[in-house]
């Protein structure tokens, strides 16, 4: 697992030259370890978004793999009722055909927290989850969901 950080409005934002490694460690990306390896990094990220540094204001993204970014909104997994980051679908309502689909609310950094705190406050129990919309956990980020991305490698099937 690593974390890094990139620049990214330049030709080659994947080289090493634009490039940080924040952190690597050999393990799962599980909640607990993401709490540990990530959380106070997040905090910082968050803390640089907004500034402007020699002219230029720093905008913060964050990429990753779709369970890796259910981990970091504090969602339960894929596997819940309500696997989707950025809407409250269900799984029965996802696997409709698009015109058949009702109107699903997005979900926001402050539903999120929303919801968790209610989980929390209810006993945390993880059988009540669906109740919550699967935030069972503080999200150890706050960077707005339509600034969070799943890499195309990742995404496509194909
Ligand atoms: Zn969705």
């Amino acid at each position: 697992m690593k974390t890094v950080m990139e620049i990214c409005n330049v030709d080659h934002p994947n080289s090493v030259d634009n490039t940080i490694i924040l952190n690597m460690y050999e393990g799962h990306d599980s909640h607990n370890n993401l709490a540990i390896a990530v959380k106070e990094l997040m905090v910082q990220a968050g803390d640089l978004d907004g500034w402007i540094w020699r002219g230029y204001k720093i905008i913060v993204y964050l990429m990753g793999d779709y369970d890796y970014l259910l981990k970091m909104y504090g969602l339960s997994g894929a596997n819940g009722l309500y696997p989707c980051l950025w809407c409250l679908t269900t799984k029965a309502i996802a696997t409709q055909v698009p015109e058949d689909r009702p109107h699903v609310n997005p979900r926001s950094v402050e539903t999120i927290l929303d919801e968790n705190r209610k989980f929390v406050a209810s006993g945390s129990n993880l059988k009540n989850a669906k109740f919550y919309y699967n935030c069972i956990h503080r999200p150890f980020v706050e960077v707005p969901l339509d600034r969070v991305w799943i890499p195309l490698n990742y995404s496509s099937p194909i």
